[in-house]
């Protein structure tokens, strides 16, 4: 995976860029969730399920198929007084589907472990991206804090920080000429 904090900034980038000005505060927090809870999983690690089956680390729950059910979830119970299929509805159904999707679309950019069940409910076969730029980064926090870790920080500065930090400033741009 690339860390937790690395897809949380994917999550603010993608709010900061798409979002409306007036949504709640729970919005942010719920992109926070949507971004990182797909490792949740490596629970399963814990509990002695292989890496590999269905339910192990980037199995079911880094499925996009996942995300669908997160963002139905979401829409359902903290955005229910919004008019169902209204235009307000539909981006927030969207942005929470493409969020939770990222996570695992991200991983599979990454150098090591293994594919990302991308294609669940169909396949459940783990797919990698034909390009891998993103270093793989430990499991545990431990292993954070050394040589690995630091190529790690580097090569998610440039492959997930650099791209988010763009697309927030030509957003911003966008923005301010348009309303000139
Ligand atoms: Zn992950």
């Amino acid at each position: 995976m690339p860390s937790v904090v690395s897809h949380a900034v994917v999550a603010a980038a993608a709010g900061i860029t798409f979002a409306p000005r007036d949504v709640p505060n729970h919005f942010w927090s719920l992109s926070l969730i949507c971004s990182v809870i797909p490792d949740a999983d490596i629970i399963a690690f814990f509990f002695g399920i292989p890496y590999q089956h269905l339910f192990g680390h980037r199995g079911f729950f880094h499925s996009p198929f996942f995300g669908l059910l997160m963002s139905i979830f979401i829409v359902c119970v903290f955005f229910r007084d919004i008019e169902i299929f209204s235009s307000q509805w539909f981006f927030y159904f969207i942005f929470f589907f493409f969020l939770s999707a990222s996570h695992g679309i991200l991983d599979a950019f990454t150098n090591g472990g293994l594919g990302i069940a991308l294609l669940f409910p169909f396949d459940n076969t783990r797919y990698f991206s034909p390009w891998r730029p993103i270093m793989v980064s430990p499991i545990g926090v431990g292993s954070f804090f050394s040589r690995w870790g630091l190529a790690v920080i580097k090569s998610e500065l440039l492959w997930v920080w650099l791209p988010s930090c763009l697309m927030v400033i030509v957003s911003a741009v966008i923005r301010v000429v348009a309303l000139r």
